[in-house]
Formats: C-alpha cells, sequence, structure tokens
C-alpha cells in the first residue's frame, strides 16, 4: 500500500475577491481610546473602564460603501503598547493605520510621532489618518485645535482625519466609510496600473466584479 499524500494547504489565506479584505491598525499611546474604538466597530458599544489584556487583538467588520461590499480587519494593541511590544508583525500588510490620539491632549497628538516613523518602516504603503477620539468632551483649555491637527496632519504627511466618540459613537461610522471608499478606490488603481504595466487593454464595460475577478487572477 502506498502513502497517500497530505492535502495541499495553501499558506494564502482564501479570500473572496468580490468582498477585498483590508487590514487597518489602532496605534497610539496608553490611555487615548483605541480599545475603546475598538469596542465600538466590534460591539457597537462603550465600556467606560475596560480591563487591560495583554494581547494583539483583531476583529472583522463588513462595510457597504457605495453598494460595494468590503471586509475590514481592525487590529488593536490591546495595552501592549505600554511595553514597546509591538512587533514588526503588527504592521505587516497593513492597508491603512489609524493615528489615534485625544481630543483634549496636545501631548497625545505630538507622541504620535514615534507611532508614524515606524509605521512608515515597516509598512511604507499604507494610508495614515488621523483620529481624535472623545469629541463628547469638551476641555475649553485642554482642546487641541483645528489649526494644530491640521499642521501636524500636513507635516507628517497623513491622508486624512476623523473626529470621534467611542462613547457615543459619533463619526464611528462615516469613519469607516471614507476608509473603505478610499481603500477600493485605490485597488481599482493599482488594477489599472497592472494591466497597462502588462500590456493589457483596459475595458471600460467590464463590471467591477469582473474586475476584481481578474485582479485574483493576476496576483
Ligand atoms: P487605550 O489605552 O488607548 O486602549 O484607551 P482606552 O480605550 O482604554 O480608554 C482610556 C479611557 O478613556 C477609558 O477610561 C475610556 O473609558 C475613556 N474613553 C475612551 N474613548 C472615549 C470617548 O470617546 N469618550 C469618553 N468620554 N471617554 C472615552
Amino acid at each position: 500500500m502506498t502513502d497517500s499524500l497530505p492535502p495541499v494547504v495553501s499558506a494564502v489565506p482564501k479570500t473572496n475577491p468580490a468582498k477585498p479584505l483590508f487590514k487597518v491598525i489602532l496605534l497610539g499611546d496608553g490611555g487615548v481610546g483605541k480599545s475603546s474604538l475598538f469596542i465600538r466597530l466590534r460591539k457597537n458599544h462603550f465600556t467606560p473602564i475596560l480591563p487591560k489584556i495583554l494581547s494583539l487583538d483583531f476583529h472583522k467588520k463588513d462595510v457597504v460603501v457605495d453598494s460595494k461590499e468590503v471586509e475590514f480587519e481592525f487590529w488593536d494593541t490591546s495595552g501592549s503598547e505600554r511595553y514597546d511590544s509591538v512587533t514588526r508583525n503588527y504592521y505587516r500588510g497593513v492597508h491603512a493605520a489609524l493615528l489615534v490620539f485625544d481630543c483634549n491632549s496636545l501631548n497625545s497628538l505630538s507622541r504620535l510621532y514615534h507611532w508614524i516613523e515606524n509605521v512608515k518602516l515597516y509598512s511604507e504603503y499604507a494610508l495614515l489618518y488621523l483620529v481624535g477620539t472623545k469629541s463628547d468632551i469638551h476641555e475649553a483649555e485642554t482642546s487641541v485645535t483645528d489649526d494644530q491637527i491640521e499642521n501636524f496632519c500636513q507635516t507628517h504627511k497623513l491622508y486624512g482625519k476623523f473626529c470621534i466618540s467611542s462613547k457615543t459613537g459619533d463619526g464611528v461610522d462615516e469613519m469607516c466609510e471614507e476608509i473603505a471608499r478610499t481603500l477600493l478606490q485605490r485597488k481599482r488603481e493599482s488594477f489599472k496600473e497592472n494591466m497597462s504595466e502588462n500590456g493589457l487593454q483596459y475595458s471600460i464595460s467590464m463590471t467591477e466584479n469582473q474586475e476584481e475577478q481578474h485582479c485574483a487572477c493576476l496576483r
């Protein structure tokens, strides 16, 4: 009797070409509200005091934008950023990074510099977004101003900015839709570039689903 060969297991995760998957990581210092945003994205609710279990955690979330479905994989450092143990693996294959700061702490904005350096080092093609949390709190003396936010975005060439509250949920859905729209657009553009680089003619009449299927074949 001959031993049968083990089944071939692909190392590449199976994705649905009609529903692109985008990896998005949350970055920022402890206390700025990353885990609260993660819970809002995951369960659509707010827990004022969150127990910190040190581990990297992710959650998949479907978002429909302009009648097109995309799947996000949101990653949270779950407190491990305090120990600087966020490794290169966390940044691997990232499509977008959310640079999270507390709208009422200029220091938390300035300290994002360290995270920006890391993300540029390990995921040079990721889109960088600034996310101000706790927009439900208005403390006139400590609030970060629009000018300070704008300057920061320009200095670090960030792609966009959002102001959200994980407590009330304000701005969270809009943020997801906006990021999904941009990443989809970017995917379409890179598909067209691939087509022309390979000397193939891009057909305008091609439907989006056909386009995505072709894209999967070319990879
Ligand atoms: P992390 O260390 O960056 O993960 O921050 P957490 O998510 O643990 O939040 C730190 C503190 O800020 C907690 O007490 C949260 O309840 C609070 N917090 C987080 N997001 C918001 C928000 O949008 N509004 C308000 N009022 N508090 C928030």
